[in-house]
């Protein structure tokens, strides 16, 4: 079984930008599509940011046990199929899930030998601008977003890595040697 990345954290704090510069200097490192049932952003195609299902075709995949972890995330849902896991899986190179923190918790229970690291903001204000400046969301859905962070920050003592995300070059530089660490420790 490939060695399986968990990156979570609060909406807006990084996380993505992150996992895409990791990515530059550990090539190796496969990223999970994940599915969701939110409407695309401008840009996001199916199947490569994420595979967009309807409501009807997210809960059929909930009855047929297709989910490693799924959640819902201000009103909407997500989740890792495990199919797509094991195809990354298969070559065994190590693959990366960018997930909210319910579902992090769930592949912690799941997978006793995955890495989980949580990536956390300087400050309230930080994530709060970070999320507006991306201008993905309006402004109902960044209100929504930071109201749910409150409950994931008061998560972060679960994980067992956290990185403050507050000089992007510090952040890059301490995730990569984290992830470096644990590919060559599978049980740290
Ligand atoms: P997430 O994937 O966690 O939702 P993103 O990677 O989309 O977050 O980042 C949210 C916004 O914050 C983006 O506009 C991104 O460019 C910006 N950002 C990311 N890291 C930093 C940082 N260290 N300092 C300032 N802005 C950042
Ligand atoms: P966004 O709508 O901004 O793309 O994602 C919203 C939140 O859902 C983010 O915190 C993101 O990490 C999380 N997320 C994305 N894919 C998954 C998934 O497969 N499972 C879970 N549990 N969360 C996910």
């Amino acid at each position: 079984m490939s060695r399986v990345i968990v990156i979570t954290g609060p909406s807006g704090v990084g996380k993505g930008t992150l996992i895409r510069l990791l990515r530059e200097q550990v090539p190796e490192l496969g990223l999970s599509v994940s599915a969701t049932t939110r409407a695309p952003r401008p840009g996001e195609a199916d199947g490569v940011e994420y595979h967009f299902l309807s409501e009807d075709e997210f809960v059929e995949h909930i009855a047929h046990g297709d989910f490693v972890e799924h959640a819902q995330y201000a009103g909407r849902r997500y989740g890792t199929l495990r199919a797509e896991l094991e195809r990354r899986a298969s070559s065994g190179e190590p693959v990366a899930l960018e997930i909210e923190v319910q579902g992090a918790r769930q592949i912690r229970d799941a997978i006793p030998g995955a890495l989980l690291i949580f990536i956390a903001p300087p400050s309230r204000e930080a994530l709060r601008e970070r999320l507006v400046g991306r201008g993905t969301d309006d402004a109902e859905v960044v209100e929504r977003r930071l109201a749910v962070a409150e409950e994931e920050l008061a998560a972060a003592g679960e994980f067992a890595k956290v990185i403050v995300n507050d000089r992007l070059e510090d952040a890059v530089r301490d995730l990569v040697s984290v992830v470096r660490r644990g590919l060559a420790h599978p049980i740290d």
